[in-house]
């Protein structure tokens, strides 16, 4: 049906791509670019044979915004999926829209030298997007992304108004190594070691990194610490859902993640700061990347399951109700499957979706958009189909 330009080959990108040549029917062609053109090419030369996909590959520095119109150019797809990191995101909506060509992502755009995310900077292209009768779809991955679209489906066919959203991210996978991110560390460890908050009546309340913990006791999984985080879907239901009175977003981590997360914040080696080391200007948070285990190679050692999902709590037909909409999600299956852990599985499959959505018309309108904005029921359904079903407890346990 279409073609589709991936930026990226890490771990969400390879599963991503994966899927898109399971669902040839829509992806009838790919071209995979990244910075590094080796690790396209093995992918290329593994699904190879597997697929009806057509599949190309080229190298491109996604920072530089003549070479991404260049390659686009040369390209010529539908659709540019960026699974590249959130430090692109502006240089390839900006190449998107010179080139006249439709915007997905999983995650939103971070300043590299401030670890802070909002969504200003692309809603900022909402009125060159919609004049360019061009989509771009903000967040295609899990959370954002899947829990944006629950919250969506809740809407339409739970509840007539949502007070409270609990946002629930749970890894019990464990990998065997005494600290390991499940993606990009940089990215994990900037998002972590950051100030919490969440929205409460209308304003954003603070709180101090993992300063606010609560055990909760996860559907096929048990009882699990986690702590709250601030997290970006949050800014947009804050203004798509209405009535909305709280939302919080909580993750869970085990003590050594965070027994090994204070002491290397305490020595430096999570700072962004630059600083000169035998000459040379280094970050320290991209030297503990370095020497970390490349997420990519957990899968073979990740065992247990994920449990992500969102506790609504509202009103019906003038009566409060409560449910909890979630997907676990085993890893040893991901890795069965397609050679990665779950979390990258549980990105990668809604990224594929969201291109999809838009390569195939059902999400097609111009603008820039979350995910909650536009009709959930396809995506849900497609969930079902390509490896994430989801799940609705219609009694959970609420948190405190
Ligand atoms: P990885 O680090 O594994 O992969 C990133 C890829 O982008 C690598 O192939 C890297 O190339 C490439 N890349 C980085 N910079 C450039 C550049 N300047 N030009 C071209 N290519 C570049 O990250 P993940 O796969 O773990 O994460 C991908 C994205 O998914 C991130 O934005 C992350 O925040 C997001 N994410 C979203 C989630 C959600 O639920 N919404 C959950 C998890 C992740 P190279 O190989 O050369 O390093």
């Amino acid at each position: 049906m279409g073609k589709v330009l991936i930026i990226g080959c890490g771990g969400v990108a390879s599963v991503a791509i994966q899927k898109c040549c399971q669902n040839s029917e829509v992806f009838s062609e790919i071209c995979i670019a990244s910075r590094t053109v080796s690790k396209c090419d093995a992918l290329k030369e593994k699904l190879e044979g597997t697929t009806k996909t057509k599949i190309t590959t080229a190298q491109v520095d996604a920072d530089n915004v003549e070479e991404l119109k260049a390659l686009i150019r040369k390209v010529e797809p539908e659709v540019v999926l960026n699974l590249a990191l959130p430090y692109q995101d502006l240089h390839i909506m900006d190449a998107c829209l010179a080139c006249g060509v439709h915007y997905v992502d999983t995650a939103n755009y971070e300043p590299e030298d401030t670890a802070k995310f909002e969504y200003k900077w692309q809603w900022a292209y909402r009125d060159a997007y919609e004049k360019a009768g061009l989509t771009a779809l903000l967040g295609s991955g899990f959370d954002p992304g899947v829990t944006s679209v629950f919250s969506a489906y809740a809407l339409k066919h739970y509840f007539d108004e949502i007070n409270y959203i609990d946002i629930l991210d749970c890894n019990a996978g464990d990998h065997g190594y005494p600290f390991a991110t499940n993606f990009n560390p940089e990215i994990n460890i900037r998002e972590v070691s950051a100030k919490g908050s969440y929205w409460e009546d209308g304003h954003w309340v603070e709180t101090e990194p993992m300063e606010i913990k609560r055990v909760y006791n996860f559907p096929e999984i048990g009882p699990k610490d986690m702590y709250l985080l601030h997290h970006e879907e949050i800014e947009s239901l804050a203004l798509n859902i209405p009535g909305i009175k709280r939302i919080r977003f909580f993750m869970t981590f085990g003590e050594s993640y965070l027994t090994h997360l204070r002491c290397l914040e305490n020595v430096g080696m999570t700072s962004i700061e630059p600083i000169m080391f035998e000459g040379k200007e280094i970050v320290p948070l991209q030297f503990l990347k370095a020497v970390l285990p490349d997420p990519s190679s957990l899968g073979p050692r990740t065992k247990g399951k994920t449990n992500i999902g969102c506790i609504f709590v509202g009103k019906k037909d003038g009566k409060e109700k409560k449910i909890y909409i979630y997907n676990t999600c085993d890893h040893q299956e991901c890795y069965k499957e397609v050679g990665s852990q779950a979390v990258a599985y549980t990105t990668g499959v809604p990224a594929m979706i969201g291109a999809m959505m838009i390569l195939n018309g059902t999400w097609k309108k111009p603008g820039v958009y979350n995910m909650e904005e536009f009709d959930p029921d396809p995506f849900m359904e497609a969930l079902n189909k390509w490896g994430l079903p989801w799940k609705v407890s219609e009694d959970p346990e609420l948190v405190d």
